[in-house]
């Protein structure tokens, strides 16, 4: 299980509010994309839930238990960036493995976790290779393998696609929905791309200036939009 519930969540870069008493719920195995304008508050959000960030009022609950003071590595989430951020010096096996490795997992069991993994994700002709020697889709199936093989119950997904290009990017939307389907994860996934979060969401959170504008499924956000804002951004049908 893993529901998530934000509560009243707050955020303050200095004087500045950027989260400005935000709820969302997510339910368990829910594909649920946060959307928005640059700037909106999609990666601190995120950022929150994962404990990169602290939350300045309010509550994240992961399955009705207080996260807020839970440190990341204790919250069974996992966060894949659209950087990548992989270890430049490390094969792709030593770079989905990492966090195995960092628990003192037994290496031949890391090896068959890691085999597994690559065979879901198409990496298993690359696992020797360094980051540097692969393509932009690839570099981003090792930042997902990466986060995924702890099991996470949830995994959150900032903007991860947003270096590919067009086409790829097509088929990696449809690639994370299989992956969303057989890991049975909750999945938060942040995106600025309307067409993306129209064509994954089980159900869309539009964020404006640090708030929620609208929550709804897809169809339901595109021809009954709350507001002007929403109706726009959306691109719904006059
Ligand atoms: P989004 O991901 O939707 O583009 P962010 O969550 O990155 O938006 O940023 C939300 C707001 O918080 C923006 O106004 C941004 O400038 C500000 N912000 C983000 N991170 C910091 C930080 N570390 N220090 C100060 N302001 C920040
Ligand atoms: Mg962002």
């Amino acid at each position: 299980m893993a529901v998530i519930e934000l509560k009243n969540v707050r955020k303050y870069y200095g004087a500045l509010e950027v989260i400005k008493g935000v709820d969302i719920r997510v339910e368990d195995g829910e594909f649920a994309v946060f959307v928005g304008p640059s700037g909106c508050g999609k990666s601190t959000l995120l950022r929150m839930i994962a404990g990169l960030e602290g939350i300045d009022g309010g509550d994240f609950l992961l399955d009705g238990r207080r996260m807020n003071d839970i440190a990341p590595d204790k919250r069974g989430i996992a966060m894949v960036f659209q950087s990548y951020a992989l270890y430049p010096h490390m094969s792709v096996a030593e770079n989905i493995g990492f966090s195995l490795d960092l628990k003192k997992v037994p290496k031949a069991t890391i090896r068959k976790e890691v085999e597994a993994i690559a065979e879901i994700l198409q990496l298993t002709d690359y696992l020797d290779r360094r980051p540097a020697a692969l393509s932009g889709g690839q570099r981003q199936r090792v930042a997902i393998g990466r986060a995924i093989i702890k099991k996470p119950a949830v995994i959150l997904f900032d903007e991860p696609l947003s270096n590919l290009d067009a086409s790829l990017r097509v088929q990696m939307r449809a690639e994370l929905q299989r992956l969303h389907r057989d890991l049975k994860a909750t999945v938060v996934y942040v995106t600025h791309d309307q067409v993306e979060a129209m064509t994954m969401a089980d159900r869309i959170v539009v964020l404006k200036g640090g708030e929620v504008a609208q929550a709804d499924a897809p169809i339901a956000l595109y021809h009954r939009p709350d507001n002007a804002f929403v109706a726009t951004f959306i691109g719904s049908p006059r």
